[in-house]
């Protein structure tokens, strides 16, 4: 199992890239597209499936994809426990979908037994918008990322019922609906910029990354 994307044509030159160390969790879900866009961006891109792995990097993408599975993978790959401590010592997470769900502090409509790694004071509600052909695209104000709107893709995303004090509202739906989150180094969309060209999402959390590495040296 390769844990790194080098060789995978993800880096765009020969020599390591000097950007910030920032892990995909890659048990399930669309991983390579946030790679992808990560590596765009500048990023040193690693794939995480193992604790070891967390070490060796400074931010943490979580990517949508099914959250029942990613964590009975994440258990069964030892690697829940630590994520979870990474979480709380200020480790930057961005988890989009599935990822929002697994970063949450509670879940309904979750399967029975699941568990999320949490750390967002948030409640989401699984498949909030009904099944995948119920799925769609839209357009966000989202102030924090500039003027020009957000194209959203939902992908039987969750909708995130309360934002505790804690945690602050970023986007939302018409409806009033809270489909973006953010908690200090933490960071939640119920969409998927990753696949809809939209990559400023992916730099504001670079800021995060950057700004905890500053903060560490
Ligand atoms: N419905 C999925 C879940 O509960 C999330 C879907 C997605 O990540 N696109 O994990």
């Amino acid at each position: 199992m390769t844990s790194t994307l080098r060789d995978e044509s993800v880096d765009a030159g020969e020599q390591a890239p000097a950007g910030p160390r920032v892990g995909v969790l890659a048990l399930q879900g669309d991983f390579r597209e946030h790679a992808h866009v990560l590596a765009g961006l500048g990023a040193s891109v690693s794939l995480v499936r193992r604790p070891e792995e967390l070490a060796e990097i400074d931010g943490l993408v979580i990517p949508g994809g099914e959250s029942s599975v990613i964590d009975k993978l994440a258990r069964l790959f030892g690697v829940a426990e630590p994520l979870r401590e990474a979480i709380a010592a200020g480790l930057p997470v961005y988890g989009t979908c599935a990822g929002l769900i697994m970063l949450a502090d509670s879940v309904l409509d979750a399967i029975e037994g699941q568990q999320s790694f949490g750390g967002l004071d948030v409640v989401v509600r699984r498949n909030a918008f009904g099944s995948q052909n119920q799925s769609f695209e839209t357009e966000l104000d989202i102030p924090a990322l500039g003027a020009a709107p957000v194209r959203a893709a939902f992908i039987r995303g969750p909708v995130v019922e309360s934002v505790g004090p804690d945690a602050t509202a970023l986007a939302r739906l018409d409806d009033g609906r809270v489909v973006a989150v953010e908690q200090g180094n933490l960071l939640g969309t119920s969409f998927h910029p990753e696949i809809t060209g939209e990559h400023r999402f992916h730099e504001y959390f670079l800021g995060k990354v950057r700004a905890r590495i500053r903060s560490l040296v």
